[in-house]
């Protein structure tokens, strides 16, 4: 049987976590698809190139390998904040799309989580589910995450770099942030990761018994 799990949402809203943990249980593999743009991003800078130029970008988005994938400097708010301006151009996204379908016809299913995964990239998966927080719970959430590793951050920049990003992925023409009609929706602002693990697998488990 294969398994395909599309978790979408915005930045902090607690997919990521939600869909390593969901990958762990069921024994799947899990691509945080995030990590594709933000490592296009980061070559188109290191290359000296500007973000949005259209070239460029695309042909760092053909040359992605897992391998780079596996960065800390990819996980900061610079990062996705980079990521969103590549995210906009619809050569990247193509480019990037082969890599995650792949990625998710491996025998037995997989995991992945993004912002287009339930609408573009696997629009047949088993399960969708959309994961939203309210903009304070996020900001917060990435407040202590970056504390916690000690890093220079303030909660009102954080705050605005999750509107302007929000703001970005939802409006843009190419993919845009949405839930999929058939999606499951889990709203995290109450719930801790556990709590939220929970839910969110008593969704799945309902879908997969009606399915
Ligand atoms: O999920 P994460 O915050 O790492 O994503 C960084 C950026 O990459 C997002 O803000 C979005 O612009 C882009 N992205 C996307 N489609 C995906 C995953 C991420 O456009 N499937």
């Amino acid at each position: 049987m294969t398994l395909i799990i599309a978790i979408d949402g915005p930045a902090a809203s607690g997919k990521g976590t939600l869909a390593r943990r969901i990958a762990m249980h069921f024994g799947l593999p899990w691509l945080d698809t995030g990590l594709l743009y933000r490592a296009v991003a980061r070559d188109v800078l290191a290359g000296g190139g500007n973000l949005d130029d259209v070239a460029v970008a695309e042909a760092m988005a053909r040359s992605i390998v897992a391998g780079t994938l596996d960065d800390p400097a990819l996980r900061g708010p610079q990062a996705g904040d980079a990521a969103s301006i590549v995210a906009k151009i619809p050569e990247v996204r193509a480019a990037l799309l082969d890599y995650q379908r792949a990625f998710a016809l491996q025998d037995g299913g997989a995991v992945l989580d993004g912002r287009d995964i339930g609408t573009v990239v696997c629009p047949q998966a088993r399960v969708k589910v959309f994961v939203t927080a309210s903009d304070a719970a996020r900001a917060r959430r990435r407040f202590l995450e970056h504390m916690g590793r000690g890093e220079d951050v303030t909660y009102d920049n954080l705050l605005a770099d999750i509107r302007r990003r929000d703001a970005r992925d939802s409006g843009r023409s190419a993919a845009p942030m949405l839930a999929a009609s058939d999606a499951l929706h889990l709203d995290t602002t109450e719930l801790d990761a556990d709590q939220a693990f929970e839910a969110v697998m008593r969704l799945i488990h309902e879908r997969i018994a009606g399915s």
